[in-house]
């Protein structure tokens, strides 16, 4: 049983269930001894708040957070933000979230990619070339400095669906600069959930987490981690298991500390 969860979202981002007193409340119930919040930051210019927080939302989700960890002494509760990166705005990630609001951590993830003018959801990564463009953005995010580890960075295999020659490459180049930069990367239990995976053996049904990539990561040994992604409180544990099982079967470099948080960013970060 994973004790730490860094992945854990509630209502406020319009697509999920539950406050963070219902998740503490399964956290206590499963033996879990850290829970980190990690809802969807807003961005300075309100891009995609049909699916993140609103920036006039961002006080009371800390203010949430902040009661119940006071309110729960017997376990870590972390004040986290997965967030889209906009390397433009680079300075609110260092400046508002992990300085003014004393944000613990950060995650980065791959939902929307910069391809030449336009973001594109992952679900359209459809051509070689967008798979460059995901690999790019990620291995920006990756060598940001700012976030503790990367989402589900196997997302794109929603989109792109075949595991070629440029699928490997993107994977390869996203693994490698997470290694040398010492950025772990995720195992998402949600993309079990949504492709209703429940054993080892259907593990290749799943579009994400995608086999290849986890094989790949496995031959490289790179750092790794497990994230419920939980969307409902009922969900923190759902699958969980199964991705330790994923763990166990590959020999993955599986970490349960986040490499910085407490809004520290990492010495001499790549
Ligand atoms: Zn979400
Ligand atoms: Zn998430």
């Amino acid at each position: 049983m994973i004790e730490k969860n860094y992945h854990t979202h509630t209502y406020r981002c319009k697509h999920a269930q539950g406050d963070c007193r219902e998740y503490v409340t399964e956290a206590l119930k499963a033996g879990c001894t850290t829970l980190g919040f990690s809802e969807h930051m807003p961005l300075p210019n309100d891009r995609w708040t049909h699916v993140h927080l609103e920036a006039h939302e961002l006080q009371e989700y800390i203010d949430t957070v902040h009661r119940c960890r006071d309110e729960n002494p017997d376990l870590e509760v972390l004040l986290g933000g997965e967030c889209e990166y906009v390397k433009a705005d680079h300075a609110y990630y260092e400046e508002v979230l992990l300085g003014e609001h004393r944000f613990d951590y950060l995650l980065g993830a791959p939902h929307w990619i910069p391809c030449g003018s336009d973001w594109v959801g992952y679900t359209h990564l459809e051509r070689p070339k967008d798979l460059r463009y995901f690999a790019d953005y990620c291995i920006d995010v990756i060598q940001s400095g700012l976030f503790s580890y990367i989402a589900h960075p196997d997302v794109f295999m929603v989109g792109y669906r075949t595991w070629d020659g440029s699928a490997a490459a993107c994977a390869r180049d996203i693994i490698e600069a997470a290694m040398a930069c010492g950025v772990p990367l995720e195992l998402n239990a949600y993309g079990l959930r949504k492709a209703e995976v429940f054993t080892f053996d259907e593990f290749h049904t799943a579009w994400y987490p995608y086999i290849g990539f986890w094989e790949l990561a496995s031959q490289l040994q790179a750092p790794m981690i497990i994230g419920s992604d939980a969307h409902a409180p009922e969900q923190l544990c759902d699958r969980v298991e199964l991705c330790e099982e994923i763990v166990q079967r590959y020999g993955l470099d599986l970490h349960q500390e986040l490499p910085y948080v407490k809004g520290k960013l990492p010495a001499g970060a790549c």
